[in-house]
């Protein structure tokens, strides 16, 4: 008899050696046993919804990724779904937080139920979803993960083997496998992903304490602040703190266009995560595709600005930003 010894990488797309090494990293970053990669965050998100089963159901927020949307109602209407719960928290770009323990214990209570977290704001570096009881972690590595802004991918972490090798069976066989070369990549990123971390946080919550003070701010949304009505779940549930930073500009929207076109470092963009600081207006960027009602309900109005704060030094972002009100409000800032 002819013995191969193939070590999983018979083909590229059921296992290769780099990919392997990233999956193993996520994996340890998130406290999980098992790890899977996807081609991106929205292919990680497909990928879980095979598990599901005709007369199976999605519960989710309404307040989850834009583009997840289009995805769940496909699902749903196509294949009717099992108790699938879905779970971002914080939410984008509105900052609502939910209590993944106290979910999880209610999922477990029902038999068949499990709980997916989508960790994509916070990284696995303040928000570990598994230990707090949940049966996936979710995350679009394109952001903060990987953190450059230059690569596409998601992820899947797990702590349970059946869960793991229903998944692996859907990884190969959709084929929605990123390239050993973007996992070379996210690998290499993830080495600085403590010291990026650690500086997105003092970037954000200095400017989050900036923003709050400025007269030309309506309303500022940070959940390390004691302002957000969630502070003490967030001190809890969280290690720390992303550089997602949530305000209403005093003014409409033609102040909120202003005050993005005379910002110099912020980079208008509709990602996040990156170490470049971006900026983006979510009623006519990410969030453009649901209706006035409906973003009017999540509090997604013409002045709300979502800022993704990257790791420049502090005191220029913090002028940047306050030329940039001044500039915007000209009228509102000379009484
Ligand atoms: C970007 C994002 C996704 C989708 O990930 P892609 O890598 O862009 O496909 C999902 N969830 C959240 C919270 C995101 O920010």
């Amino acid at each position: 008899m002819i013995f191969i010894k193939l070590q999983g990488f018979e083909y590229g797309r059921c296992g290769n050696p780099t990919r392997k090494c990233l999956e193993q990293c996520l994996a340890s970053l998130e406290g999980g046993k098992y790890a899977l990669c996807y081609s991106s965050g929205l292919s990680a998100v497909m990928s879980v919804t095979h598990l599901l089963s005709t007369g199976d159901h999605i519960i989710c927020f309404d307040d989850v990724y834009g583009g997840k949307f289009p995805i769940i109602w496909l699902l749903f209407k196509l294949l009717f779904l099992k108790q699938m719960v879905w779970l971002e928290t914080p939410t984008n770009p509105t900052m609502k937080l939910a209590d993944i323990a106290a979910v999880a214990h209610i999922v477990r209570k029902h038999c068949g139920a499990f709980l997916v977290v989508d960790n994509t704001l916070m990284s696995s570096y303040f928000q570990r979803p598994l230990d707090c009881g949940a049966d996936i972690s979710m995350q679009s590595l394109s952001k903060y993960m990987n953190g450059h802004s230059d690569v596409m991918m998601g992820a899947l972490i797990t702590n349970q083997f059946d869960v793991w090798k229903k998944l692996h069976y859907i990884q190969k066989t959709l084929g929605a496998v990123p390239s050993p070369f973007d996992c070379y990549l996210v690998n290499r990123g993830l080495k600085t992903l403590s010291v990026r971390m650690e500086k997105h946080m003092q970037n954000g919550l200095a400017i989050a304490m900036f923003l709050e003070s400025h007269p030309l701010v309506q309303k500022l949304i940070h959940p390390g602040l004691p302002s957000h009505p969630q502070h003490v779940l967030a001190g809890r549930q969280c290690s720390g703190f992303s550089g997602m930073v949530t305000f209403y500009i005093k003014g409409g929207s033609k102040e909120t266009e202003e005050f993005v076109k005379h910002l110099k470092l912020f980079t208008l963009a509709l990602s996040l995560g990156d170490v470049e600081s971006l900026v983006e207006i979510p009623s006519i960027m990410t969030h453009a595709s649901l209706s006035k009602k409906e973003r009017d309900l999540l509090g997604i109005t013409e002045n709300l600005v979502r800022l993704s704060v990257g790791i420049e030094t502090t005191k220029d972002l913090i002028e940047d930003l306050d030329q940039a009100l001044k500039r915007s409000c000209k009228k509102l800032s000379t009484p």
